[in-house]
């Protein structure tokens, strides 16, 4: 990027609206915290630069829920409920939802079709009086002072507008409008590492019978490929499985580096620009390969999905940072708000590398503190999602859309507690919004019994 600059006028911005809680982002996070507020009875609006929801699990063809289970003591189990069980219900509902499938043989994930999820992401913030609006690119903010955001910049096709709000949430992934705030903030591991990102895809026309379970043989087939010389792969661990239809298949094989080897940076217009297309050259590669294992002969790709893959951007630096440790030694926290079961899973240079707590001995979750969602320095803005304040290793366990739903849902009702009590988030009683989230049906550890199936 040229280093020149030109300067923008000042101009007067229409106002959009005035809420009591905005919600930047339509992922996971944002799909809970939205419906939390408005279910709170907060005047509600999500802004999403897309025309659907579902964040990366549709904008970047995700088509799986991590997170949702845990492995405890051997046992799986459901953990993550509330608003999710609410919007799993109505994938269900539509036919898109597939029953959960083993992960390495010790963790459950659950794919979906992404039309069922942004249909039933509709109908669920609809049934909630969310407002939505579509379209809509955050690209600013207007402080009241050093301490408080008065409005959200956004452009859309009607130009720039702005929306004021008493409460603002970042489910962005990426902290944008946090980082906008003049929050702390980090990226990656602070020495030039960040999750490496994928371009998902999607085979159709498959042979269910022929390609059996395919995805136990693929890894070996890769290999077979590399010894002959016919193939290359831009990294080990793909994860090639079937969705609710078997001729249908999900394919996660691909790896978007820049010239020097280091992760294309998703804050980056130029390394997403690349990624966007190498990740297509190399879906088409890994699809030439898919091509040639049994079942697939007749395969062709059915979705390239609207954007990169990205796993990591900024992590917001809040009041507690959830660590690999605690991910690994399973912690507890006296203001817990939901858990994580998903491992750490380190997207690192040609490879994918999980980590799990110990099986049986340990329970197999952590619990997510309040502190994570509450950004240093900024008073009336909470931080739900990937961009959430974790470490790089403990994001890299907890930035799974269970945890996301979880950490958000306790985002849109902590706004709504703290709108009710006149205070800002930071002051709130945490044992009231433990109270009223398990009333919710949602499991926070603590003194909770666990939650029995699936
Ligand atoms: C390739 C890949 C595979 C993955 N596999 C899995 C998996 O199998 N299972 C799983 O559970 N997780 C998986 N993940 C991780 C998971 O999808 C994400 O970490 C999760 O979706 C994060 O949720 P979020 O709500 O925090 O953010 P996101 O899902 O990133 O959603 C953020 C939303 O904010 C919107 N947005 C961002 N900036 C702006 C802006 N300035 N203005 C307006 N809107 C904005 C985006 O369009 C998006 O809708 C994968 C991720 C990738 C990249």
């Amino acid at each position: 990027m040229s280093s020149k600059t030109i300067e923008e006028p000042a101009r007067h911005i229409p106002l959009y609206g005035e809420y009591e809680v905005t919600v930047l982002g339509g992922g996971p996070a944002g799909i809970a915290a939205s419906v939390a507020a408005a279910r709170a009875g907060r005047r509600t609006l999500l802004v999403e630069r897309y025309g659907f929801l579902g964040g990366m699990g549709t904008a970047a063809g995700v088509t799986n829920f991590c997170g949702l289970h845990a492995n405890v003591h051997g046992e799986m189990r459901r953990l993550v409920r509330g608003v999710a069980s609410d919007l799993l219900g109505r994938i269900d509902r539509l036919g898109g939802l597939n029953a959960p499938h083993l992960v390495l043989g010790k963790i459950l994930a659950q794919a979906y079709d992404t039309a069922a999820y942004k249909i039933a992401a509709d109908d669920l913030l609809a049934a909630h009086k969310v407002d939505i609006l579509f379209h809509a690119l955050g690209a600013g903010v207007v402080m009241h002072d050093e301490r408080r955001i008065n409005a959200l910049l956004i452009e859309t096709k009607a130009g720039r507008q702005a929306v004021r709000s008493d409460i603002f949430i970042d489910c962005s992934g990426d902290g944008d409008l946090a980082a906008w705030a003049g929050a702390p903030f980090e990226v990656g591991d602070n020495e030039g590492h960040l999750l490496y990102p994928s371009m998902m895809f999607r085979l159709n026309g498959i042979d269910p019978d022929k390609a059996g379970e395919a995805w136990r043989t693929i890894p070996s087939l890769m290999e077979q490929a590399v010894a002959a010389g016919t193939h290359r792969f831009p990294r080990k661990g793909a994860i090639v499985r079937p969705q609710k239809s078997q001729i249908e298949w999900r394919v996660n094989f691909t790896q978007l580096k820049r010239d020097d080897g280091s992760a294309i940076n998703g804050l980056e217009p130029d390394d997403l620009t690349r990624g966007e297309i190498e990740g297509r050259r190399q879906a088409i590669n890994a699809f030439e390969f898919l091509r040639t294992v049994p079942g697939f002969e007749k395969s062709y790709i059915v979705d390239l999905p609207p954007q990169l893959g990205i796993r990591e951007t900024r992590r917001i630096t809040g009041g507690y940072s959830l660590s690999g440790e605690d991910v690994l030694g399973c912690a507890s926290f006296a203001d817990s708000i939901g858990v994580n079961g998903w491992p750490i899973e380190a997207h690192v240079a040609g490879d994918v590398i999980f980590e799990f707590p110990p099986i049986p001995e340990s329970r197999g979750f952590n619990e997510l503190p309040y502190r994570m969602l509450l950004p240093q320095g900024i008073d009336n803005l909470l931080v739900a999602g990937r961009c959430a304040s974790m470490t790089h290793e403990g994001q890299s366990a907890a930035r799974v859309s269970g945890a996301c739903f979880a950490m958000g849902e306790a985002a849109g009702l902590a706004a709504a507690l703290s709108l009710s009590g006149n205070m800002i988030p930071r002051q709130i009683a945490v044992d009231k919004l433990q109270q009223m989230l398990k009333q919710q049906g949602a499991f926070i550890g603590r003194d909770q019994a666990v939650p029995e199936g699936l």
